[in-house]
Parts: structure tokens; sequence; C-alpha cells
């Protein structure tokens, strides 16, 4: 929506396609009873109309999803975007012709345009995914999964409830789905550190001193390392004393004004140190402890596979408390793997779970499913996907070389899921509108990412990533939980504020690593 406001402004014709019936994208789909945004509302917004940013008034700390979606809504009519958008039409097909040197685009609804440039605002967390256990189509009950809720609310009143995955979508819908069901299982594979929203409505006089300086504010954000500006820290976790560590777990646990990443900024070295992240885990276990009745369900919630942090922290309400209820249970399908769904439920290695309805939270393919779900074909009919066989490849995962005018917002390669979203969604389309006006400046008419700049910035992505403790954990960022999804960490990890300096470093520096004909 960013892109076709600013494009537009420059006096470009821009079309954008749709998937949905509606706008919004995440905050279309993921309508789920619990969802709403783990970052702060002042926080996590769009950035270019200062007076929209005066007029709009966000209610609560993290605003739940139908209100992000109202937002969106508002948006879009506000800049009067919605004529150039066309919905229920998802894009198939783009490809290069090389002597028109324009991009060929085609949609599921027979479309067939053409343009000079295409930006792929896809998404980073946009492809569902199922699990990979057969009988689906056999079970009887009904199914969903949260990134394909379904308009109308769904009744689990009375109902059996069983709930796959414990990331950020389930820690969210399992509280919700709780407080209706007679019965709810919840099958985990990997417990999640879930730390407490401490949701609350918006301090009023919050929310006026930062739409009093929200320039300030959204620039801290900008030259931040998550989007989100915090102190910066000095000191080593392992420097400072049990007691004074704790203390100040403490009150991120507890604050109202928490942040999950409050855990991680405090000290210099959590995602690069594991001795000094295990005493945040610690802390975290410790919490779980003491909040989880049964002492059996609670070492099952305490993860310790992976850092915190490592996968990104969930942020709940009365999750862990959820599983005092009683007719809460928690299956751990590590132990007792989900062999298949039967036409009434759910069987494991070791017993059928009889189920009215499945909520599937098993998370999506991220950063390049909803890229390879596009047949993409840059020169010579090179497919994306083949390029990406072994791993995506990108030049400061906005462009790819071989395929000339094409951008990735918030692409591999970028700090995207790593970040506060709306700043990195901020940065990729400024950056791209600048690098258009460059092109018309010098009267170019394409830009290309040089083989040389995308092996580099590959193997620079890389190399941040072994610095810290993310390459630990099994998670999406890494693809682990596609099955045969090449082992490559996907986002950048060198932070918003480092990256937006190299960014803006290449486009002064002539589009260092680009090639401009
Ligand atoms: P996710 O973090 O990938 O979690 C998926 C869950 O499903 C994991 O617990 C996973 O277990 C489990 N799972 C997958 N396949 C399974 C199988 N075959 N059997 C059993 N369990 C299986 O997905 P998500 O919760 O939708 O969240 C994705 C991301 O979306 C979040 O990290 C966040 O960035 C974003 N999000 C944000 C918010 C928010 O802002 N508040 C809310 C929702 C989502 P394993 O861990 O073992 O793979």
């Amino acid at each position: 929506m960013y892109a076709l406001h600013k494009l537009r402004g420059m006096g470009l014709t821009v079309q954008v396609f749709e998937t949905g019936d509606g706008v919004g994208g995440t905050w279309y789909w993921n309508r789920y009873p619990g969802a709403r945004v783990d970052v702060k509302s002042m926080e996590y917004n769009l950035p270019f109309d200062p007076d929209l940013d005066q007029d709009w008034e966000w209610t609560e700390k993290y605003p739940p999803q139908e209100e992000l979606r109202r937002y969106l809504d508002h948006v879009a009519d506000r800049l009067d975007l919605r004529r150039d958008i066309r919905l229920t039409t998802r894009v198939t097909e783009a490809v290069y012709a090389e002597p028109a040197q324009r991009w060929l685009v085609r949609t599921n609804r027979g479309d067939e345009v053409t343009a000079q440039y295409v930006i792929m605002a896809t998404g980073c967390l946009s492809a569902a995914k199922l699990p990979e256990v057969p009988g689906l189509e056999s079970y009887t009950g009904r199914w969903y999964h949260t990134g394909h809720w379904p308009e109308e609310p769904v009744d689990f009143a009375g109902k059996r409830v069983g709930v796959v995955g414990t990331g950020s979508s389930g820690v969210h819908v399992i509280p919700l789905i709780a407080q209706q069901a007679a019965a709810l299982t919840v099958f985990q594979r990997t417990p999640n550190f879930v730390v407490p929203a401490n949701n609350h409505p918006i301090d009023p006089e919050h929310q006026r001193s930062v739409k009093a300086d929200y320039v300030r504010f959204r620039q801290a954000n900008r030259e931040s390392a998550f989007g989100t500006a915090f102190p910066p820290a000095t000191r080593s976790a392992l420097d400072v004393s049990d007691e004074e560590r704790t203390a100040y777990f403490a009150r991120n646990w507890h604050s109202p004004d928490n942040h999950p990443a409050g855990l991680l900024v405090g000290y210099t070295d959590m995602i690069t140190n594991k001795e000094a992240n295990d005493t945040v885990a610690q802390y975290v276990r410790d919490r779980i402890a003491d909040i989880v009745d049964d002492p059996a369900v609670a070492a099952a919630l305490q993860p310790v596979d992976h850092p915190f942090g490592t996968k990104r922290p969930c942020v709940g309400t009365d999750y862990y408390e959820t599983y005092n209820l009683p007719h809460v249970s928690l299956v751990d399908v590590r132990t007792t793997p989900i062999a298949e769904i039967t036409p009434s439920g759910i069987r494991t290695s070791e017993q059928e779970y009889a189920l009215d309805t499945i909520v599937f939270a098993t998370g999506f393919d991220a950063m390049t499913g909803a890229l390879s779900r596009i047949d993409i074909r840059g020169r010579g009919g090179m497919a994306l996907g083949e390029k990406w066989a072994d791993g995506p490849r990108t030049y400061l995962g906005i462009a790819v070389a071989g395929f000339p005018n094409l951008f990735t917002i918030t692409g591999p390669g970028s700090p995207s899921v790593l970040s506060n979203m709306a700043v990195s969604i901020e940065q990729h389309v400024e950056w791209v509108a600048d690098a258009l006006v460059a092109l018309r400046e010098r009267g170019a008419s394409t830009i290309e990412a040089t083989v040389e700049a995308e092996d580099a910035w590959t193997q620079h992505v890389d190399e941040v990533s072994r610095m810290t403790l993310y390459p630990t954990a099994d998670s999406y960022y890494l693809g682990a939980n596609v099955p045969g999804k090449p082992r490559v960490f996907l986002p950048y990890a060198g932070g918003v504020g480092l990256y937006r300096k190299t960014c803006d470093e290449v486009a002064a520096n002539d589009y260092h690593g680009f090639a401009l004909g």
C-alpha cells in the first residue's frame, strides 16, 4: 500500500494485484481469535502521512487484528488506493522479456499486463503451511489454519478442539479457544518462550507525547537493531550479579510497558553468547514453573532445545495459566508424533484423540514461500525457484542478479522478520522509490544486481548469522519447519539501523553492486 502511494506520487502508473478480497495482507488473513501484533501500536503503523499519525487513535498497547485491519482499510480509503488494487487476484507468473526489457505478469483471472518494474510485496509470513501428516482429507470435523481464518466467527462452544502448533499464533489462539471449548487438546512439538503481553488500553498521555514528537520517535526506531528503540546496552549479562540480572528480567516480565525484546536488549551479549542467554532462558523456565500447577505439564512447556530469542519470542495473555484449566490438556508430539489425521480426530503414535474441530497453528513457508508460489523467470528464462534451489541469493534482500527491475520488499537477506516489519517495509519502499528516481535522472531504464554483489551479500548474511546464536535453533528463520527446504539463515541479523546505512551507502555510491542500463 505504501509502494502504491509512493510510486503513484512520483507519477508512475501502478497496478497492485492482491489475492485477498480486501487489503491488509497479514491483518486481512490472520483473523483467528486473539490475533494481535506483538509490536506496540505507536511503532507499528504506516509512517508516511503526518496527518494520519495525528488523526488515528490507537486503543491498546498491542492492537488486535480487527483494529489493524480497520486502520489499513482506513488508509486505503484515505489515500484512494483501492482504484489501483485488483483484489481476489493471484499473480501466477512474472516473466522478463529481454528485448522489450519489460516484465509480463499473468494472474489466475486471465490478466496479462506488462510493466517496467515489478515489486514483490508478497509478505514474509503469507504462505500458510499445514503439517505433513496424512489423512486430512478424510477428517469429518471442521478444520482451520490460523493464517487463513474465515470471515465469519468460528463457534467452539461445547466442542472438543485440538490445536496443533505453539508458535505465536498458537499462543494467541489457545487461551481464547479454551474460554469456549468443552475440551481443548494442544499438540505441541517444540515449547516456545512466551513473555506476558501485559496488554492494556493505551495511556492517552503516552499517545499524546509520542504524537507530539513522532518524527524523532520514528527516527530512533529506524536507527535501532530491531526497528524498536531501546536504550543501548553497555554490559555483558555475565558482568552483573545474579540479583541485578534477575531484577532486570523481573522488571521486563512484569512491567505494563514491557516488550519481548526487552529481555534480550538489556545486555550486550544475549544473542551472541550462550552462557549469557542461558540466564534469561532459565528465568523464563522458572516463571513457567511458578505459573503452571502440574510439574509434569510445566516441564513439558519449558523450552530447552533453543536459546531465548533464537525463535521469535511469543507474546501471550494467560498462555501458561490456560494449562491449569481442567478441560485443557497438552500432548507432547515430539515424543509421541502425530501419525495421521483420522476421520474423527488426530492419532499420535500412542493414541487417538477424538476432535470436533482442529486448528492448525502450524506457521508458514517463511520468506521464500510466497515467491516460490509464483513462476518468476528472469533473463534467459531462468526460474527464481531454480536459482534459489540451494537457498535464496539476493543483493541486500531487495534484488536478484538475472532479474532486472524486480524488487523484493523485505526479501530474504534483509532484516525483515527480525524487525518491526512496519519500519523495514518503509525503508525498502523508500529505497526502491529513490532507485527509480535515480534511474529516471540518468535516463536509464534497468537496474540489476551484479552476481559479484549478490555473492558477497549472501556470504555476509551467512557470516553475520554465524556470529549469533540464531542458527542454533530449528526455526523458520532457517527454513527448518519445511521438510526439504535448504537450511539457510534467511533474514539479515546485522540490525535494522546498520542495514539501512548499508543500503544508503550503496545508493550514495552510485548504486554500487548494481548495473544500471
Ligand atoms: P510458527 O512460529 O512457525 O509456529 C508453528 C508451530 O506449529 C510450531 O510450534 C511448530 O512446531 C508447529 N508445527 C508445525 N508443523 C507441525 C507438525 N507437523 N506437528 C506438530 N507441530 C507442528 O508459526 P506462527 O505461530 O504462525 O508464527 C509465525 C510468525 O508469524 C511469528 O514468529 C511471528 O513473526 C508472526 N506472528 C506474529 C504475531 C504477532 O505479532 N503477535 C502473531 C502470530 C504470528 P516446531 O516449532 O517444532 O516446528
